[in-house]
């Protein structure tokens, strides 16, 4: 589960997921959190 880097709360649902696919490469799914204590940041989705 992704943890929030600012106060290291978990997060388990992501507002939005996008996938990062450079040229050449599998892509990664990255997904836009926000932790309970309002902190966003974005993590890679497993
Ligand atoms: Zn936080």
């Amino acid at each position: 589960m992704p943890k929030c880097p600012k106060c290291g709360a978990e997060v388990a649902k992501s507002i939005k997921t996008w996938t990062l696919a450079p040229k050449g490469r599998k892509g990664v799914e990255i997904g836009l959190f926000k932790c309970p204590n309002g902190h966003y940041f974005r993590a890679k989705v497993a």
